[in-house]
């Protein structure tokens, strides 16, 4: 079984420099635990990238992407950007690695951790036990679909979005669903519409929990379902156990280490336990930590256990 694995660095703009850190240390342990060596490449993507070659997704990026066994992204965006054209703005980065690594399944389970029912606005009765897996289709549809624009139309303007799937991106992304829910509970439901995995953050209580990962090409990609953001920026105040869990998935899904997942897992609920809390899942009695903190807590009781 392959022991090495190249790992392309993404961090993006915003909180991601600051949570992916955190989840190369935690790769880091886990290959010391486990035998298994890394090598780690960074490179610049979204407003960083846009401020320093003009554009979101470099030529150099893409090809260490590509050159990789997987990506870790951490976020890309910021109110800097959000003036630009759309056909340069920083989430066009996420546009071209999903189209151009081939990924169109994301998967993302949104599972309420029993230490953080306290954490979301719903009812306990409502949340309890929540445990789903979202699969989202990520290459096709309203994101990709022509045409599309904002157009002068009679003595008005006029905006057009096409939602469009042929049927073999249905079939394929069907079958991913399909084979995922029988290793689950053997129920699939079909819904369209992306918001609905963004909303799965309000049942486990902060977005900052939720990790993800995109399949489908040779190269897969994992990241935190959230965003840059900017509100809490630089001030080692964000979440990384999104990141933390996505590096979880990628031992799983792209590496075939499943007990050194699992370890992580469990060291993030160790971690929970314990009562330690970023700001966004603290409630009255847990014990605030900032980033950093929370990163080095999961690595000592992953080396406890
Ligand atoms: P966001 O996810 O960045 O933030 C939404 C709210 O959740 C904010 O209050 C933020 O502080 C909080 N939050 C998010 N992640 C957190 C974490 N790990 N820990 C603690 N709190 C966390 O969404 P937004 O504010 O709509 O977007 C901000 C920027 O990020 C925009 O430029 C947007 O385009 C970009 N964005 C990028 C991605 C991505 O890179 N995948 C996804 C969504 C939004």
């Amino acid at each position: 079984m392959k022991r090495s694995f190249t790992i392309a660095v993404l961090s993006g703009d915003g909180i991601g420099k600051e949570i992916v850190p955190e989840g190369v240390k935690v790769l880091e342990a886990i290959g010391r635990l486990h035998g298994l060596a890394f090598n780690f490449k960074e490179a610049i993507v979204g407003g960083g990238a846009i401020d320093l070659h003009g554009r979101p997704l470099p030529d150099e990026t893409l090809a260490v992407a590509k050159a990789a066994d997987v990506v870790l992204l951490g976020a890309v965006g910021g109110p800097k950007w959000d003036g630009l054209d759309s056909s340069i703005r920083p989430e066009k980065a996420l546009l071209g690695l999903r189209e151009q690594l081939g990924l169109y399944a994301n998967l993302r389970p949104a599972r309420l951790f029993p230490q953080l029912i306290d954490a979301s606005t719903l009812k306990r009765e409502v949340i309890e036990g929540t445990d789903l897996l979202v699969v989202r289709e990520l290459t096709g549809g309203i994101y990709f679909g022509e045409p599309r624009g904002i157009k002068p139309y009679r003595n008005e303007e006029r905006g057009i979005n096409t939602e469009v799937y042929t049927t073999k991106e249905i079939a394929r992304i069907a079958k991913v669903a399909f084979e995922a829910a029988r290793k689950r509970r053997r129920k699939v439901c079909s819904v369209f519409g992306d918001i609905l995995s963004d909303e799965a953050a309000m049942l486990t209580g902060s977005i900052g929990m939720l990790p993800s990962a995109s399949l489908g090409g040779r190269t897969a990609m994992y990241e935190p379902i959230h965003g840059s953001a900017p509100d809490i920026a630089g001030q080692n105040k964000a979440n990384p156990l999104a990141t933390i869990l996505s590096v979880a998935m990628m031992l799983n899904y792209s590496f075939d280490q499943e007990k050194a997942a699992d370890e992580i897992e469990h060291a993030v609920l160790g971690v929970l336990d314990q009562g330690y809390r970023t700001a966004d899942i603290a409630s009255p009695g847990t014990k605030l930590v900032g980033t950093k903190e929370m990163g080095e807590l999961v690595i000592k009781q992953l080396m406890k256990a």
